[in-house]
């Protein structure tokens, strides 16, 4: 057997990316804006059923940015957002000068805690501020609780943006994430499902939005001959290039749906005769997820004393990458001082799982390998 690295989530082409890139390059397209750039924005929009509306960006980053400056999120204000999640949720609150306030998870799907979030909706709006915006993210593709989490928002009248970054290919009850908020977000990051090298795309549920979203993103000019500026502007575009990455991309995205899925078989297959260590899953046939990425939680009451720890440590002798989910906002030093409601169910989550390797480019080889370390530990 061969020990080359195996990847939690490496970029998987297609084969005709280049293609796309190819006609870029014959047509002098190397710009933020092109035939590819529109191209991906209508493959992506007919792949979210026609339910809304999509801008290339330059990451989700930015289009979480653009997205809560839609919503109106101004210097000031406060923005609620699920803690465990990626820092790059929150960091565009910051950006703004807002206050992000945390919610914690709830344990069946890690996401947004509906109970959670009512009461910190409550508590600022007693203090005297109501939430400009929610954040709700669907953590490693599984879908929140769409529902609870909508009734909420709209008990309060507060806009959701949707950090669908890690869930393009997910869906609830048939309907696509990225389509479920206010503003949806999308990321084609170099570890996500798809990859345009690095970019994102806002969702939006007005061409008019949209419209608005692309404005700031190049700069904010105004209709003039010369430049001319009412707004902040930014430099949020998708370049050309890297949408014609897209385009081929798109044309394999349900496959690696598919390919991210049976990852996610393959390991509630290995560790179904081990006790103690749950595959993190949807709760029902309602919840459809990409896996984008396998975890797990490890109980080492259960397990003789084998923690996630252990586990990570055994797959990197091995040359396997593995990662500890993500380490709640409330937790990092950089956000610990904002308000924070809910218990400890993401800081368990984070203390107790791992993020097993997920990629659709993985091989019946690197499966043997991992499974191999997997039986050596536990057995
Ligand atoms: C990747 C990711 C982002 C950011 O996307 P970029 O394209 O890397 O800027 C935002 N939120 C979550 C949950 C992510 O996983």
């Amino acid at each position: 057997m061969n020990n080359s690295k195996i990847w939690l989530s490496s970029p998987h082409m297609g084969g005709t990316e280049q293609k796309f890139i190819q006609e870029a390059f014959d047509a002098n397209w190397v710009a933020p804006l092109g035939p590819n750039v529109n191209g991906l924005e209508n493959d992506l929009e007919v792949y979210l059923d026609n339910q809304a509306y999509v801008g290339a960006l330059s990451s989700g980053t930015a289009a979480i940015h653009l997205g809560l400056i839609l919503l109106g999120v101004k210097a000031g204000d406060e923005v609620i957002c699920q803690s465990m999640t990626f820092s790059a949720s929150a960091n565009p609150i910051l950006y703004l000068g807002a206050t992000p306030i945390f919610i914690d998870s709830e344990e069946q799907t890690w996401n947004l805690c509906p109970i959670a979030l009512e009461k910190a909706i409550q508590d600022r709006m007693n203090n005297g501020k109501k939430p400009k915006a929610v954040i709700a993210v669907h953590l490693y593709g599984v879908p929140y609780q769409i529902e609870s989490i909508r009734e909420v928002a709209d008990k309060y009248s507060i806009p959701i943006l949707e950090d669908s970054a890690e869930a393009l290919g997910s869906s609830y009850k048939g309907q696509k994430c990225g389509t479920f908020g206010d503003i949806g977000v999308l990321s084609f990051n170099g570890n996500k499902i798809i990859t345009t090298s690095g970019g994102g795309a806002i969702v939006t549920k007005t061409a008019a939005q949209k419209d608005k979203a692309v404005f700031y993103a190049t700069q904010s000019r105004d209709n003039a001959p010369h430049y001319q500026h009412s707004h902040i502007g930014y430099n949020y575009r998708m370049s050309n290039i890297c949408a014609g990455i897209g385009r081929g991309q798109m044309e394999v995205l349900d496959k690696h749906v598919a390919l991210r899925r049976q990852m996610h078989d393959f390991y509630v297959a290995v560790f179904s005769s081990i006790e103690g260590v749950e595959v993190f899953s949807t709760p029902n046939d309602d919840y459809f997820a990409n896996y984008w990425l396998s975890a797990i939680t490890i109980d080492a009451t259960k397990t003789k004393g084998i923690t996630a720890e252990t586990l990570r440590l055994a797959l990197e002798a091995e040359n396997i990458e593995s990662r500890p989910l993500w380490k709640p906002m409330h937790l990092q030093p950089i956000f610990e001082k904002y308000p924070y409601y809910g218990k400890k169910v993401s800081e368990e989550l984070f203390d107790n799982g791992l993020c097993l390797p997920s990629g659709s480019n993985l091989t019946e080889e690197d499966r043997k390998r991992i499974k191999k370390v997997i039986e050596l530990l536990f057995n």
